[in-house]
């Protein structure tokens, strides 16, 4: 168990807290300030309990001079010192006097924002390449660190990595919260149902590799099932195909044959455009100039069924181009469906997560978690670096 911010004493103390800020802006204006809300809790708690906080985080990529221009953090200042009701200071650099004077005249329950982490990547990749020096430079303007950026946790940086290893540290609570529903699936109750979707295999073979193991079922849609139906000698048509994996569907299916369930009939349609006029065709009849953008609604029971009796689901990828109107049919059926059972349910990476808030189902299921990268590494089983750095409790 990895201590938590709640183990220590922090009063008067400095706390250095890696949040993830790393929020879209457009013209200078956030477009959406979800990941600033979310890290409200851990940066309250630690102004409450009498510390100085000083606040961490990286914003896009930054690889020229310019990229600083339109990924400062400043706007997230603003949106920080509304949603906190208190002046946040705003230091426009990563290190230097100006930064630490600041710091030195921090007074209880002050709260401090450090220009993006990533500015230093400009210099020889320091923050991402986590920089000895850096990370030490930036452990030495605080007492504790609190990791609070699930989103990261998969990278060694000097944000996250490098201050660990140079200072008492814990957990934030939204990792916390994070690693509490996730671990649901490292011995999950059965039956176990897994649901894939997305458009490569490729960047799933991990993933699929460790859950076939502990899953009773593997549902696969949306692109990635064209890859496996192809596999079977199926005519897919001008669907999606990952060529290259190919020979991963076809073992994969020879070794768990009961396990993998691929869908029976689909939306098909001639061009890759929302308006495109489309027909539900059974899985064995695909034309030649047709693509399958959706489920059809006897692959949607089939699914169905299976989840019914469920008791933990996974849930990675839209099983359909979610993006176009059109095709959200089958996304949103199952969406539904797993909004409605007696089951834990999550949904893990960026587009799944992304489709059930459009759709309106983010909040109807036990958890959607926001990690993306790290947390498609945690379901291959991988170890994320920038919690293993983390103190154990004793
Ligand atoms: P991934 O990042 O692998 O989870 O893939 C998500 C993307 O897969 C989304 O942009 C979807 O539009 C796309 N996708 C889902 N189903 C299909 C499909 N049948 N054909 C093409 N792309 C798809």
């Amino acid at each position: 168990m990895k201590k938590t911010i709640r183990d220590f004493d922090l009063n008067e103390k400095k706390v250095l807290i890696r949040c993830d800020f790393n929020v879209p802006i457009k013209d200078g204006k956030i477009v959406d300030n979800n990941r600033i809300v979310t890290s409200i809790p851990t940066i309250k708690y630690a102004i409450d309990n009498g510390a100085k906080v000083i606040l961490f985080s990286h914003l896009g990529r930054v690889k020229t001079e310019e990229d600083k221009v339109k990924n400062t953090l400043a706007p997230v200042a603003s949106e920080l010192t509304k949603l906190l009701d208190k002046e946040v200071i705003f230091i426009k650099d990563t290190r230097g006097k100006e930064l630490e004077d600041a710091i030195n005249n921090m007074k209880v329950g002050d709260v401090l924002l450090v220009e993006n982490t990533r500015f230093e990547d400009l210099d020889g990749k320091k923050e991402s390449g986590n920089n000895e020096e850096l990370g030490k430079y930036w452990a030495s303007l605080g007492d504790i660190f609190i990791n609070d950026a699930f989103g990261t946790a998969h990278r060694s940086h000097a944000s996250n990595v490098g201050i660990a290893s140079h200072l008492p540290s814990g957990i934030g609570f939204l990792i916390e919260k994070e690693l509490k529903e996730l671990s649901v699936l490292d011995n999950p109750e059965h039956p176990f149902v897994v649901i894939l979707g997305g458009s490569k295999v490729e960047d799933k073979i991990n993933v699929i590799k460790n859950l076939v193991t502990k899953a009773d079922k593997i549902l696969i849609g949306g692109g990635m099932s064209y890859t496996f139906l192809k596999a079977k000698g199926i005519n897919i048509g001008t669907s999606i195909l990952d060529e290259a994996s190919i020979d991963f569907a076809k073992n994969i299916m020879n070794e768990y044959p009961d396990k993998i369930v691929l869908p029976v009939d689909i939306k098909v349609t001639t061009e890759f455009l929302n308006d495109a006029p489309a027909h539900v065709t059974k899985i064995d009849n695909i034309a030649d100039n047709e693509m399958g953008l959706d489920l059809g609604d006897e692959t949607i029971h089939e699914f169905s069924k299976i989840l019914d009796s469920a008791k933990v689901v996974f849930w990675n990828g839209p099983l359909g181009v979610y993006e176009f109107s059109n095709f959200t049919y089958g996304t949103k059926k199952i969406l539904e469906k797993v909004a409605n059972i007696n089951a834990k349910v999550i949904l893990g990476g960026g587009d799944i997560v992304a489709a059930s808030k459009e759709l309106g189902y983010k909040d109807k299921v036990t958890h959607a978690s926001t990690g993306g990268g790290a947390t498609l590494e945690y379901i291959e089983g991988k170890e994320l670096p920038g919690i293993a750095a983390i103190d154990d409790k004793e």
